[in-house]
């Protein structure tokens, strides 16, 4: 299968920038998940689309872009879930008259970027971790590449040991990230905002996910294991959900052949890092599918799978 890529926003697309960009109201807030995510009970997306627009993201693959109308290509289009909070709020309050709150453990989000810049605007994100103030789930995970998260350090930090911050890192190449994420962050930027999370006393673990060319072992390892609380390592072939089928449909291989970087399929360099970071941190370095949902398991004792994450 050929992923669907219908072209651009532009002026010779008919399809206009308010198009592509207008909020559509969230008819619910949390969404049971399974697989890949299996150790968590629900994910939670205040986005559909994701302006950052990576070339090796699977939500490309998922039916939320398959069937996005208009057809547009991935990254073109980010739609705010409008109203989203205050179903967060109700869903919420029915688990804590159940007495379920303890046992929820929330990802935030796995198939957006929660703090995109439609965040800016729109303050979804926001919105939930005020809803989450008053309602704490067991765990809430909120998963991000980007320094716009650091507006809402305070918001995280009032959750305290219910909430962990995953910053994705998947190199510490720059040249790497504007070869593959060209519109995501600068690493240097990633770093920096790491470092003042943990100095707000958040709790952080780093997603190389997936691990792309790095420098060395040694260089990234040791950068990692100042920075994160938590590392977790992954790749392409174990965490795309289908052994690299998805990545193979993506432009992924024709960058790698470009760039000579090698087979995009192998593990080894990712294996490396994660028996290097294994070596000095023991547990609190994870791989792929276990080292994402180690955290969850422990609120909710469920069982590992398999399919994919991103962000
Ligand atoms: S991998 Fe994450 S940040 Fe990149 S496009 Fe997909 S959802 Fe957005």
């Amino acid at each position: 299968m050929k992923l669907r890529d219908n072209g651009a926003v532009s002026e010779q697309n008919p399809i206009t920038l308010d198009e592509a960009r207008r909020p559509r109201p969230a008819s619910a807030a949390l969404t049971k998940t399974g697989g890949f995510l299996a150790g968590f009970t629900h994910t939670l997306q205040p986005y559909i689309g994701c302006r950052f627009g990576c070339e090796y993201c699977y939500v490309k693959a998922l039916s939320v872009h398959q069937f996005h109308q208009p057809p547009l290509a991935w990254g073109e289009y980010v739609h705010p879930r409008t109203g989203i909070a205050e179903k967060l709020r109700k869903e919420l309050a029915r688990a804590q008259a159940r007495g379920e709150l303890d046992a929820l453990a929330i990802f935030m989000s796995s198939a957006t970027d929660p703090y995109q810049a439609a965040e800016r605007r729109w303050r979804l994100s926001r919105a939930c971790l005020e809803v989450f103030a008053d309602y704490p789930p067991g765990l809430l995970m909120v998963q991000t590449r980007s320094p716009l998260v650091a507006d809402d350090f305070a918001r995280l930090a009032r959750l305290g040991t219910r909430c962990w911050l995953s910053f994705t890192v998947e190199t510490d190449r720059d040249e790497v990230r504007r070869a593959l994420t060209p519109r995501c962050p600068a690493i240097a930027q990633r770093l920096e905002t790491i470092a003042a999370a943990r100095a707000h006393g958040l709790n952080v673990q780093v997603a190389v996910s997936p691990c792309l060319p790095y420098s060395d072992v040694e260089t990234f390892g040791a950068q990692l294991v100042e920075l994160a609380g938590r590392v977790v390592v992954d790749t392409y072939t174990s965490g795309d959900g289908q052994a690299g089928i998805r990545t193979a449909r993506t432009g992924v291989a024709g960058r790698y052949a470009a760039q000579g970087w090698g087979d995009w399929r192998s593990e080894g360099a990712a294996q490396a890092l994660y028996a290097w970071l294994s070596a000095r941190i023991g547990a609190r370095a994870g791989w792929s599918q276990a080292g994402f949902s180690a955290l969850a398991r422990s609120v909710t004792c469920v069982a590992p799978a398999q399919t994919a994450v991103v962000s």
